[in-house]
């Protein structure tokens, strides 16, 4: 196939490059569920306002100018059956940056935005809704063209970044290239550590578009953003399973629960049924429909625990995990504010915003707060009786989450049994050295008996009672170890699938993006190359440049250590 010239005008559309995306699109929300009915057919609905009921707005995408390839992902494209040269054809980059007009049938020339209610920590808010009803919050800037079902699969294929909403609350609908080359590349990062996400398919930016957006002066070590700097925009496509949030099921129970309108309690259960096929549709929907809600219950618990598991496994903190980030689905959604933890602090957090309770290791107790929101939300469908059950779902997630957590660090130190004396002077340790958390895991898996191997991975440098006190531990770990009576390579074959030997090192990315901004990529597309393989040794400059601690340098410095939420 012939790669037309990246920065060529448009191409007449070639509909045979794009025919097995075509013959695959389907659109099972929008003929499912209520559209609003204040929306007008064509989309042209741009402007904050009041939507009042129906589970989506169908809008029209607001093209970005002049775009220009950044990046895909090779691996989901072929998870979709799609060429991989199909991210360069013409067509496709219109299309793929927000121009319907450019997307031959059954594509339609509007995609749908929802709303969605926000809570955070377990509490409702309406306040971020500029009516204060709740009504004019949900997706702001994110935008549903279709979904594609391949082998049996089905996938939403949303924009981020094309253009505003009904939900955009005054703003310009735009995403800048910094945040959406971030979330880009972190959910190609989170599916190679094997931890559910949503996936990125492309990212295309403008090379003429500009937005203003409060970030940092080169160096700059305040805490807020000190400068309005333009930003490029960019549109990012992500796709998942569906796009159902907590908050979303909890804006139409928010609705029923008022009685706010006539089909306020048939919306809801709409919604939920519809979250059971695309999410959960292992269960047998010929159960009486209380059972099926109840069983969804069920199995969102087990894999929001599992998720939030695999969060600390892997070092990272969401940032901002209220209730209108939570996927129903139980995958990784909405990476705006988040970080991976590199020097240990429990209460790590790199969001400005964001507050202890979002803190790396309190993420359990944010997700046990996302799904009481969502058993909230799913008990105006039960009977008393089922009630009853749902509160027992309900308080067996702390039980259920300490079982996970319990198994994962099990696994991380490579025992066949969680050790709570281990693991409970381990934790001090790790915070008092300032351990990098995942050089010092990795080193763990060489299987050392003195602490030099580990103290290399060590930002305080561990000294006389320090010292022993790792020596101890260490002794005491290694004893577990010989106890299993395992076979020593298979040991640390074992423990190095579970702890990466990569992770996101934000004084990396950084730099990344700041050239993206300037037009050169190769940057983003070497990181996005280190992210596929974390768990194996490369031999890359750059595998060799992220193998190391933090640089003190960076220590503290805006936009790296820590950043708002501008996006
Ligand atoms: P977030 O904190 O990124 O999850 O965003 C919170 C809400 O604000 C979401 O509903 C977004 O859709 C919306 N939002 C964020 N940035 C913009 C923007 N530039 N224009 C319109 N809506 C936005
Ligand atoms: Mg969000």
């Amino acid at each position: 196939m012939n790669l037309p010239d990246e920065n060529s005008p448009a191409l007449e559309p070639t509909v045979s490059e794009l025919t097995p995306l075509l013959e695959q699109l389907d659109f099972s929300l929008i003929s499912q569920l209520n559209a609003d009915p204040q929306a007008t057919a064509e989309g042209q609905d741009h402007r904050s306002r009041e939507v009042k009921s129906g589970h989506f707005v169908p809008v029209a995408p607001t093209p970005i100018a002049a775009p220009e390839y950044v990046s895909h992902s090779r691996g989901l494209f072929q998870e979709l059956g799609l060429k991989d040269d199909l991210a360069h054809d013409a067509q496709f980059r219109r299309i793929f940056s927000g121009d319907l007009s450019a997307a031959p049938a059954p594509f339609r020339s509007t995609g749908w935005a929802t709303g969605y209610a926000l809570s955070i920590f377990g509490t409702e808010y309406t306040q971020q809704c500029p009516f204060r009803t709740g009504n004019g919050y949900g997706d702001g800037r994110a935008l549903s063209i279709a979904e594609v079902v391949h082998e049996g699969k089905r996938w939403e294929l949303q924009l981020k970044g094309g253009g505003p909403t009904p939900y955009c609350r005054g703003g310009d609908g735009r995403a800048v290239l910094r945040s959406s080359v971030r979330e880009f590349l972190a959910q190609e990062f989170m599916h190679a550590l094997g931890v559910p996400t949503s996936r990125s398919l492309s990212l295309y930016a403008s090379t003429e578009e500009h937005v203003m957006r409060p970030w940092y002066t080169p160096g700059s070590k305040s805490f807020q953003p000190d400068v309005m700097k333009p930003h490029r925009v960019a549109i990012s496509t992500r796709v998942a399973s569906s796009f159902l949030r907590v908050g979303q099921l909890e804006l139409f129970a928010r609705r029923a629960r008022s009685n706010a309108h006539p089909q306020a309690q048939q919306e809801l259960k709409m919604i939920v049924a519809h979250a059971i096929e695309r999410e959960y549709a292992a269960i047998d929907r010929a159960r009486p429909f209380g059972e099926q809600v109840l069983e969804l219950a069920r199995r969102f618990r087990a894999r929001l625990t599992a998720l939030v598991a695999n969060w600390i496994r892997v070092g990272y903190c969401q940032g901002n995990f209220n209730s209108d980030n939570c996927a129903v689905g139980g995958f990784t959604l909405d990476y705006g504010p988040f970080g991976f933890c590199e020097s240990f602090d429990p209460w790590f957090q790199p969001w400005t915003g964001g507050g202890q309770h979002f803190s790396f290791l309190n993420q359990p107790g944010a997700a046990e707060a996302n799904f009481h929101m969502l058993c909230t939300a799913l008990s105006p469908l039960l009977d008393d009786a089922q009630q009853g059950e749902l509160a027992e779902i309900r308080d067996g997630f702390v039980k259920e989450m300490e079982r996970t957590l319990k198994e994962m660090w099990a696994a991380k130190l490579g025992l066949h049994r969680f050790d709570a004396d281990l693991f409970s002077t381990l934790i001090p340790l790790m915070q008092r050295s300032r351990v990098d958390y995942t050089l010092f895991f990795r080193a763990l898996c060489d299987l050392p008996e003195k602490t030099d191997r580990l103290e290399r991975t060590f930002e305080i440098e561990a000294t006389g009672d320090v010292k022993e006190q790792w020596q101890a531990w260490l002794d005491q770990w290694n004893a577990l170890v010989r106890d299993g009576e395992r076979d020593r390579e298979a040991l640390a074959a074992g423990m190095k699938r579970v702890n990466p030997r990569y992770t996101w090192r934000e004084w990396l990315v950084a730099p990344a993006y700041e050239r993206a901004e300037a037009g050169d990529y190769a940057r983003v597309r070497e990181l996005q190359s280190l992210f596929l393989s974390p768990y194996t040794d490369q031999e890359t400059e750059l595998a060799t440049e992220s193998d190391q601690k933090r640089p003190a340098r960076f220590s503290g410095l805006g936009g790296v250590s820590h950043y708002s939420c501008s996006s």
